[in-house]
């Protein structure tokens, strides 16, 4: 599969860079994962905002899920100049508001996450984990038909359960919006030492550090991270593609 990653920062867009978002391709097949503010704009610069089916949404925060309305919208003209024959099928978490006006929506099909589930989209196998955030939120793994695993932590506190979610991704991009030594239980992320600890325990090939605070040197969440043996780690960059 090949992983673009079309925004990475934390709270709001930097410049002309936006928040989170992350296109994974494969045969034909296209998944965002996140739509955060800045991604309907910029995802045109990697494919058609028509030919986008599936949307899959950690979260509701605005970093994450800011632009789903501009896909709606997106679908919506397609629809009515008949040039799509499908609903944008959105798949998030059942509680808030976005959720029902997902639900509303005349050219979009929500769909509700659930942890214990598997959902099957075109190559991809997509499983979800129960993150410990502000609100309802998952990470998410997605598998492809040769066996390649991508897994998205998104916003969430340190948990063993997630080293075993994610164990042996050959990519995982992992929130790390805090420097070390700030305690992200408080708003539920965490910082780069953990994210170092959570790959280095779960193995992982490729670590993407992403959700990424606009203060600080960001070299320094490197360092931190990289206190912990693994394999190769690098901060995310919008534009970035990864094969895998
Ligand atoms: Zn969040």
């Amino acid at each position: 599969m090949k992983v673009t990653i079309v925004g990475m920062w934390n709270s709001f867009p930097n410049g002309t860079e936006p928040t989170s978002g992350y296109l994974v391709e494969k045969d034909g097949v296209r998944i965002l994962i996140d739509a955060g503010s800045g991604i309907a704009g910029h995802i045109q610069k990697y494919i058609n905002i028509h030919d986008l089916d599936y949307i899959i949404l950690s979260h509701y925060h605005h970093d994450h899920a800011g632009d789903v309305e501009a896909f709606m919208l997106a679908r919506k003209v397609a629809r009515q100049l008949r040039r799509v024959d499908r609903n944008l099928k959105i798949y998030g978490p059942e509680s808030g508001a976005t959720a029902k006006e997902i639900r509303r929506a005349k050219y979009s099909t929500f769909l509700p996450v659930r942890a214990q589930k598997v959902y099957t989209i075109g190559p991809f196998k997509l499983e979800f984990h129960r993150n410990e955030h502000t609100v309802e939120t998952y990470a998410i793994r997605v598998t492809d038909n040769n066996g390649a695993v991508f897994v998205h932590t998104s916003d969430t506190c340190y948990r063993g359960s997630l080293v075993r979610f994610a164990f042996g991704a050959d990519l995982l991009i992992v929130d790390s919006k805090l420097y070390e030594g700030f305690d992200g239980k408080v708003e539920g992320h965490m910082n780069a030492e953990e994210a170092g600890r959570l790959a280095s325990k779960a193995d992982a090939q490729l670590t993407i550090l992403s959700n990424l605070p606009h203060h600080g040197e960001q070299e320094v969440l490197l360092d931190s991270a990289k206190q912990h043996p693994t394999g190769s780690i690098r901060l995310a960059e919008a534009g970035m593609t990864i094969e895998i």
